[in-house]
């Protein structure tokens, strides 16, 4: 289980896009990389056809190591570590090693 989800809160942690913040938008498990809306944008050129309708330049959001990460907590706010938890009916759950929170 990836300690990253969809939809997480992200903070950068290294590479020039450190100290941002960014929602992630899918996590690429296989690469163990993972695409943050808003961070890491990169200007990719585009002909007619491929992903536009007109040729240019696109804004494009490229993935991020996952090892770069950190989660933002939604409880305290603060990039965390993640810790799993069993719950009481097995399942487990991630949990915010700063303030204890479930996330
Ligand atoms: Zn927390």
């Amino acid at each position: 289980m990836s300690r990253i989800k969809r939809d997480d809160m992200v903070e950068v942690r290294k590479g020039r896009e450190r100290g941002k913040r960014g929602r992630v938008r899918e996590v690429l498990a296989n690469e163990g990389r993972a695409i943050v809306a808003e961070i890491n944008v990169v200007k990719k050129h585009v002909k007619p056809g491929q992903q536009a309708r007109q040729a240019g330049i696109i804004d494009m959001e490229a993935p991020l190591q996952l090892a770069n990460l950190a989660l933002v907590c939604s409880k305290c706010g603060k990039p965390t570590r993640v810790g799993t938890r069993l719950l009481e009916d097995g399942s487990k759950s991630r949990y915010c090693k700063t303030c204890g929170e479930l996330t």
